[in-house]
């Protein structure tokens, strides 16, 4: 039998959460992370809002480096214990949905909705409460993907973020996948992905092979 796999994810979860708890925050750029000590600071962006990416800032970057690009924005440190109270009230509304969930991280987790979603009526139906019963109890964002695979199911929570919801039907799923990057794939490191586009540019395409194929399929 076909999975019925949903990747659910926050959005811009720790940020989200601080604009939620301070009215002040919210519309502003917010930079949650190491301490920029006015551009001289040392570690990273942990998360930050969706006004802050419009700056060009991400996670992982140097704080010193989102410093330069928005020294006006909000930065806050971490808070480990409340995000994950908040996490913990999320967990709680996935159990609400089925039993057989893997944990990815505080903000974002794989369901099973395979032998559940009939409750629901229908796999899209669950996808679309379950989105709401978090909106509702927590008062954040999530983003879903609902796929037959886990890869798939991830790729797709992802595109149409903030507060999205795709669903790749099990016919779909080929003409889901091939259109797209594969910088989409997971774990999928810079060096990798232009290997993996050299393949396509060269030896392949000399053969009219792969990307002849992909082409059909778009
Ligand atoms: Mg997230």
């Amino acid at each position: 039998m076909e999975k019925l796999i949903v990747h659910v994810d926050m959005d811009a979860f720790f940020a989200a959460i601080e604009q939620r708890d301070n009215p002040e925050l919210r519309g502003r750029a917010v930079v949650v992370g190491a301490d920029p000590k006015a551009g001289k600071g040392r570690g990273v962006v942990s998360t930050c809002s969706y006004e802050a990416r419009r700056f060009g800032i991400h996670s992982a970057m140097p704080i010193s480096a989102a410093y330069k690009r928005c020294p006006d924005a909000a930065y806050l440190p971490v808070d480990i214990p409340k995000y994950s109270r908040v996490s913990r009230q999320i967990y709680k509304i996935l159990y609400e949905f089925t039993p057989d969930i893997e944990p990815v991280g505080i903000d974002e987790a794989f369901l099973d909705i395979t032998g559940s979603f009939h409750l629901f009526k229908t796999p899209l139906n669950t996808c679309l409460l379950l989105k709401a019963g978090i909106k509702e109890k927590t008062g954040l964002t999530a983003s879903l993907g609902l796929a037959p695979t886990k890869t798939a199911a991830k790729i797709a929570s992802d595109l149409k973020k903030p507060d999205g919801m795709v669903e790749v039907k099990p016919e779909g799923l080929l003409d889901f996948l091939w259109p797209l990057e594969i910088r989409r794939l997971w774990g999928l490191g810079a060096k990798t992905e232009q290997i993996l586009n050299g393949m396509n540019s060269g030896a392949w395409q000399k053969r009219g092979g792969a990307s002849e194929a992909g082409k059909r399929h778009r």
